[in-house]
C-alpha cells in the first residue's frame, strides 16, 4: 500500500490508471478507521484490480457548533488497518492541499438534503458534494462504495452522480454492527460507560418498528410514535429526530409502502448517533 500526500502525485496515478484497462474502486473515509470502514475496502478489494482509499476530514461538512476539530484522528492506526485491508493507496491530502483558496463555485443540494440530518446541520451535504466532487475528479473510480449507516449520504450522492452524469457506479455495503446492534461508528469512542450500554436501544427501537410493519402496521406516524416511545424509556440520550421518507428520494409518505427508510439520530453528552432501517414492501 502506497500513502499518496498530494492532489498531483494522485492525479498522475488517476491519469496512469485511466489510460489502462484496470477498474478503480474508491473508499471515501473521515479516517479512525473501524470495521465498517474496512467492509467497504474489503468490498472495493473484491470488485477492482485497483482500490484507492481516503482520509479526509472534510471541514466543509461540519458546521461551526460541530466536532471539526474534536473528531477522532490516528492515522499510524488508520494505516496499518487500511494496509490489511490491501488497498493499493491510501490518499491522506492536507486541508490546505483540497482548499487552497476561496472557491468559485459552491454546490448547493437542493433535494434529498432538508430532511434528517441535513434539517438541522445546515450546509452538511453541500460540503459532502463538494468535497466528493472533488475527489472522484482526482481519483477518477470506476466504482465508489458508501455505507448505507449514512444512507442520507447514499440518496444524495445517487442524485448527484445522476445530475452531473457522473462517470462512477455507486456501490453500497449495509451497515456493520457491533454484536449488541450499535452502529459501528468512529464517533462512539465519545461514549460514556453507561452511554455505550444503552446505545443499542437506537437499533433495537427500528427492529421493533420493522417487526410491527411486518405485522401490518401501514401509518408512518404510528410507527414514529412507538419508536420515540422506545428511545424515551431505553436511553437517557435526547432524540433529536425520528422519521420516515421514500428512499431514495426522500419524500413524505402518508402510507407505507414501496421502498422506505426510518432513521434516527440521538445526541448523548458528547457523541450524536444515527442509525436507519430501509424496508422494501
Ligand atoms: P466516515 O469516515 O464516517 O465518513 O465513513 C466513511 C464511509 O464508511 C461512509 O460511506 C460510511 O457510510 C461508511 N461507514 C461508516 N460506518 C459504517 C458502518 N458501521 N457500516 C458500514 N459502513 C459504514
Amino acid at each position: 500500500m502506497k500513502i499518496i500526500r498530494t492532489i498531483a502525485e494522485m492525479k498522475e496515478i488517476s491519469q496512469k490508471y485511466r489510460r489502462s484497462s484496470e477498474t478503480v474502486g474508491f473508499v471515501p473515509t473521515m479516517g479512525y478507521l473501524h470495521e465498517g470502514h474496512l467492509t467497504l475496502m474489503k468490498r472495493a478489494r473484491e470488485e477492482n484490480s485497483i482500490v484507492v482509499a481516503s482520509i479526509f476530514v472534510n471541514p466543509l461538512q461540519f458546521g461551526p457548533n460541530e466536532d471539526f476539530d474534536a473528531y477522532p484522528r490516528d492515522f499510524k492506526r488508520d494505516e496499518s488497518l487500511a494496509e490489511s485491508a490491501q488497498i493499493d493507496y491510501l490518499f491522506y491530502p492536507d486541508v490546505e492541499d483540497m482548499y487552497p483558496d476561496e472557491m468559485t463555485v459552491q454546490i448547493n443540494v437542493k433535494n434529498r438534503a432538508d430532511v434528517l440530518c441535513g434539517r438541522k446541520r445546515i450546509g452538511h451535504f453541500n460540503g459532502v458534494a463538494m468535497v466528493l466532487m472533488k475527489l472522484f475528479s482526482i481519483i477518477q473510480p470506476n466504482n465508489v462504495y458508501f455505507g448505507l449507516k449514512d444512507a442520507q449520504q447514499v440518496a444524495v450522492v445517487d442524485g448527484m452522480i445522476r445530475d452531473f452524469n457522473l462517470p462512477v457506479q455507486l456501490r453500497t455495503v449495509e451497515t456493520v454492527r457491533e454484536e449488541d446492534g450499535l452502529a459501528k461508528s468512529s464517533r462512539n469512542v465519545y461514549l460514556t460507560e453507561k452511554e455505550r450500554k444503552e446505545a443499542p436501544a437506537l437499533y433495537q427501537s427500528l427492529i421493533a418498528a420493522k417487526e410491527k410493519i411486518i405485522s401490518g402496521e401501514r401509518n408512518p406516524q404510528v410507527i414514529i410514535s412507538a419508536v420515540k416511545d422506545f428511545l424515551q424509556k431505553n436511553t437517557n440520550g435526547k432524540v433529536e429526530y425520528v422519521e420516515i421518507y421514500s428512499f431514495p428520494d426522500m419524500k413524505q409518505l402518508d402510507c407505507l409502502e414501496g421502498k422506505f427508510i426510518m432513521a434516527l439520530a440521538v445526541q448523548y453528552s458528547k457523541a450524536r448517533l444515527i442509525d436507519n432501517l430501509i424496508i422494501e414492501l
